[in-house]
Order: structure tokens, then C-alpha cells, then sequence
């Protein structure tokens, strides 16, 4: 992270490139938004273009005093927030929601822009998000306690649901938008304050929602984002006593150091982190159509999406045909900036990632595994030092579990195919990982089918259909995937808490 000390603040504005392609400029935010204020603390970092490694703009970073400030400002809005009747709340979150419409194609330019996925991806996120806050909107007015038949005498028992307190969201750069209205909606609707520290690579997306709250009218203090340096910020967050919800979607290795840090406090913890996605093709399937759902399930946002196809398992009877459709389909997707039209995979975020793609093939092509060249250029020399952020959609066949491709979460346009022929072996080897987020099973046969549906130890198992997410499933991974759900109905639980009642009655005083 390198930041750039200044006293100077106007001197670290947005770029002109980033100005000029707004409709709305005053989307296009550089400070922290704090207790209904933009904020600027005295250091600045850069942020780039992922397409041509430009500075577009600088994020400022809070002082850790400054955060402190910011979980005061959001601890006191907490007192009248929760006391706000839960249609009124509804109210302002529509507002926010159809600012953020309106402003859609502005939104979807500034994600570009800094987080280097196609127009047409980046637009379908806008929606994506937005639809949490109307879902939230509506769901928190349903958010009903239960009566309990008593098992004390002349007592009435229930149960309330109560707004938990301030909610930390720590969220992640793949996707800028939607990341942060799952989390900050249900929180939000439910009666939290919100201070949301986004990842530094995508820091605008968060300052114009920002900016749309702060027009749709929430009061001081009720929506924060707070810039800085991740680890100081995260570590306040985590060991202030004020703050009583930590939601966090990233890696699970900061997910972890995270959760550590959050036993401090005893906070109520949701985590929606890494996945290892199996991709199954049942011997039924035909070559075509499970060609087509694969490209789907593995490039979309470059295959930077927790949800990609990981591994993917294709019976040994198809196995060839499949590698060659495959390959074929995956030499016609385009790579480029992704405001150009008829790109389908823009940058990833940075050369670490990039790097990380390259180990990854190289590791998988020292321990036997084959490529498949789709490199439209047929000219990538992947043992060669990385020139770009740009990687091509890279085939390799005959993945083995001893490489990294198969272990690691790929965050990458890196496809890795294996076959298999006995489906209780290959359904042992989908569950072969710490991770367990989500599944993608192709296929006719219902008893098949209902069998992988049972065995698979993931959190989210989708048949037949690429297409999973949305505002009303609920979102979240088992083992070192994740603790926690968001999005559906279940969403509000990890921003709210279970109040128990027992209501007895006073024995009657005789003559009275
Ligand atoms: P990351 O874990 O590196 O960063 C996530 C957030 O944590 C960012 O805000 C970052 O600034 C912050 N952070 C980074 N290092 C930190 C530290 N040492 N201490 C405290 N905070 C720190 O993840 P990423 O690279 O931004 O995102 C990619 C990861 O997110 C992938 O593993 C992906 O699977 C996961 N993800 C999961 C879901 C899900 O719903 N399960 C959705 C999207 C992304």
C-alpha cells in the first residue's frame, strides 16, 4: 500500500479521465463520509486503473483517532435509528435504492474504472445490489418475535427482535457494489448504523453510494464509510466495545485474523469468505450445453467471483469432446478494457493477481497437467515475467489434486478440467477441501442428481442453473467458507438479536 502524505488535500482529486466520463461528478468522492460529513484525514493513497495501471484518483486514510470518532458518531445515531418505526426506515432505504437506479450507468462507470470488469457486468451489479436494499426495505417490516406455550404457570413467553448495535462491514473488491448493500441494507433496515470499510482497490464505488445516502437523507451517523489502512482500521473495529456486529466478506485467511480479533469483544460475527466451487457433469449431460454452462459459471468478472467453478469434473466417457469444445467456446471470449464493446473478460484487479494466475498454470503444467493453448495470440509464454494485468482464459486438462489449481481458490480466468468414472470417488474429491461455498451439479438423472445434492458439503448446491444468487436466497458457505447468511429472509439475523421474554403474573393480593 503505498500512501502519499499530503496537507494538500485538493491536490489529490480524482483524475480528469474519471471526471470526464461522469454525468454526475459529485458521485465522485475522495473523503470519508462520517456522521453525515466528508472527511479527509492527512494521508492519501492511489488508486489505479486495472486496465492501464493509471492513478484514477486517492482515497484519504483515517486516523485512528478519526475512527474512534466515527464509532462514536455511529454508537449515538444507534440510540434514535432503532427507535425509528421500521416503514420509516423502509422509507429512506427506497429513497437510497432508486437514487442508486438513477444513477446506474454512472455507478457501473466508476466500477469500471477501478475495478476493470466489462460495462455490461458492472451495470448488472448496480441492479444486483440495489435489489438487497429493496428486499430489506420490505423484509424488516416483517421481522415478527413468536409466542412460546409457557411452562411456567400464569406466564406469557415470546420473543422480540432487536437491532444489535453499530455493524462494522468489511467488504472485498470483486464486487464493489453489491457487497456492500447485502450487508449494509439488512443492517440498516433492521435498526444498525453502519461504518463500511471498503477494499482500498475499489474505494469510489462505496464513496458514490455514499454520496446517494447522504441524498436519499439518513440522519448523522447512520451511514459511515471509512477509509485507511486495512489493518489498523479493521483491528479499532474489531476491539471497540461499541461496535457489536462484525460482517466481513473477503479471504479466508483475513477472515480469520479477523474472527481472532473480534473474541476480544465477543462480537456476533458473519463471514462470507473463499470458495473451491466443483463443477459436475453427470454422464447424461449433453457435451454442448455443459460447454456452454461452464464458460458461465468459470469467466464471469474475469473469474474473480467467489462462486467461479473451481475444478471441473467431466465424465470420462465425454472427457475429450468436452476439452475441445471447451477450448473452442473459450478461444472466442475477447479480453480487454472493459468499456470496450464486445469484451468479455476485462483486467484482473492487479499484477499480484496476475502473478498469482501465472503460479498457478506453471505450478499445474510442472506436475503434469496439459494445456490447452486459447490464447487467441497463441503467443503466451506463461513461464515469462507477467507484462500485464490482462490474463487469457488458460485451459489446462488433467488437473490432479497435488496442484494448486485444484486447491486453491483460481480468482482467475484459469480453468482446470479433470475426468472422472466413479461419481462416490469424484463426490469425495468435491469435499476434499477446507472450502464449502458453492456447487454446480449438470445433469438429467433425478436419483443422480438428489445423490450429489445430499453429499455435497457446500453451502449453496446449484442444479442445472449457473444463475443461484439474489436478494432472497440465503448466501453463505459452510467449513472455511464462511460462518453466517445474507441476503433472503435470514439475512437480518446476523444484525439482529433474539430477545426472550417470560411475562409472569403477580400473585393476587386477597381483598383487593
Ligand atoms: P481480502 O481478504 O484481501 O480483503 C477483504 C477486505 O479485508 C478488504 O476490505 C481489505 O482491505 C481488508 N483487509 C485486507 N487485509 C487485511 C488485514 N490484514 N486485516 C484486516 N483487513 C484486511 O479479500 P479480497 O482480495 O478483497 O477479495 C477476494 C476474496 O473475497 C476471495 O477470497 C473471495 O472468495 C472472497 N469473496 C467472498 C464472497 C462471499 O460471499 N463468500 C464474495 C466476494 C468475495
Amino acid at each position: 500500500m503505498t500512501a502519499h502524505l499530503s496537507m494538500h488535500a485538493h491536490q489529490f482529486k480524482a483524475s480528469h479521465d474519471m471526471m470526464a466520463m461522469m454525468d454526475d461528478v459529485r458521485l465522485v468522492r475522495n473523503l470519508a463520509y462520517v456522521n453525515g460529513k466528508w472527511t479527509s484525514g492527512e494521508q492519501f493513497l492511489a488508486v489505479d486503473n486495472p486496465a492501464d495501471e493509471r492513478v484514477i484518483g486517492y482515497m484519504t486514510l483515517l486516523s485512528q483517532q478519526q475512527i474512534y470518532q466515527a464509532i462514536d458518531a455511529a454508537d449515538k445515531a444507534f440510540v434514535t435509528w432503532r427507535q425509528w418505526q421500521a416503514d420509516e426506515r423502509a422509507r429512506i432505504l427506497m429513497v437510497w435504492h432508486d437514487l442508486i437506479i438513477e444513477a446506474k450507468t454512472d455507478l457501473a462507470r466508476l466500477m469500471v474504472m477501478e475495478q476493470g470488469k466489462t460495462l455490461a457486468e458492472a451495470m448488472g451489479e448496480i441492479d444486483y445490489g440495489a435489489s438487497f436494499i429493496r428486499w430489506f426495505a420490505e423484509e424488516a417490516r416483517r421481522s415478527y418475535g413468536e409466542t412460546i406455550p409457557s411452562h411456567i404457570a400464569n406466564a406469557q413467553l415470546a420473543t422480540i427482535r432487536e437491532p444489535i448495535g453499530v455493524a462494522a462491514l468489511i467488504t472485498p473488491w470483486n464486487f464493489p457494489c453489491a457487497m456492500i448493500t447485502r450487508k449494509a441494507a439488512a443492517a440498516l433496515a433492521i435498526g444498525c448504523p453502519v461504518l463500511i470499510k471498503p477494499a482500498g482497490e475499489t474505494p469510489f464505488s462505496a464513496l458514490a453510494l455514499a454520496e446517494l445516502a447522504d441524498r436519499a437523507g439518513f440522519p448523522p451517523g447512520v451511514f459511515n464509510v471509512i477509509t485507511g489502512e486495512p489493518e489498523m482500521v479493521s483491528k479499532t473495529l474489531c476491539h471497540s466495545t461499541k461496535v457489536k456486529a462484525l460482517s466481513f466478506t473477503g479471504s479466508t485467511r483475513v477472515g480469520k485474523l479477523l474472527l481472532q480479533d473480534a473474541a476480544q469483544t465477543v462480537k456476533k460475527c458473519s463471514m462470507e469468505l473463499g470458495g473451491n466451487a466443483p463443477f459436475i457433469i453427470l454422464e447424461d449431460m449433453d457435451v454442448d450445453a455443459a460447454v456452454q454452462s461452464a464458460l458461465e459459471a468459470k469467466f464471469q468478472t474475469s473469474g474473480q467471483d467467489c462462486l467461479a467453478a473451481n475444478r471441473i469434473f467431466v465424465p470420462q466417457s465425454m472427457y475429450e469432446a468436452f476439452i475441445e469444445r471447451f477450448a473452442e467456446k473459450m478461444r472466442q471470449l475477447v479480453v480487454g478494457n472493459g468499456f470496450e464493446k464486445g469484451v468479455d473478460l476485462g483486467p484482473l484487479i492487479n499484477r499480484k493477481a496476475a502473478q498469482k494466475a501465472q503460479n498457478l498454470v506453471v505450478d499445474a503444467l510442472n506436475k503434469g497437467a496439459r494445456l490447452i493453448t486459447c490464447d487467441q495470440t497463441q503467443s503466451t509464454d506463461y513461464r515469462q515475467p507477467w507484462p500485464s494485468n490482462f490474463f487469457p482464459p488458460t485451459l489446462l486438462a488433467d488437473v490432479t489434486p497435488d496442484m494448486d489449481v485444484y486447491r486453491e481458490e483460481n480468482f482467475c480466468p484459469v480453468a482446470g478440467v479433470l475426468p472422472y468414472q466413479d461419481l462416490d470417488i469424484m463426490l469425495a474429491m468435491c469435499n476434499d477441501t477446507e472450502y464449502g461455498l458453492a456447487a454446480y451439479v449438470y445433469g438429467h438423472d433425478i436419483h443422480q442428481i438428489w445423490h450429489c445434492l445430499r453429499a455435497l458439503e457446500f453451502g449453496m448446491v446449484s442444479v442445472n442453473s449457473v444463475k443461484m444468487t439474489g436478494h432472497s436466497i440465503p448466501f453463505g458457505g459452510v467449513k472455511q467458507s464462511g460462518v453466517g447468511r445474507e441476503g433472503s429472509r435470514h439475512g437480518l439475523d446476523e444484525f439482529s438479536e433474539l430477545k426472550y421474554y417470560c411475562l409472569g403474573a403477580l400473585p393476587t393480593v386477597s381483598g383487593s
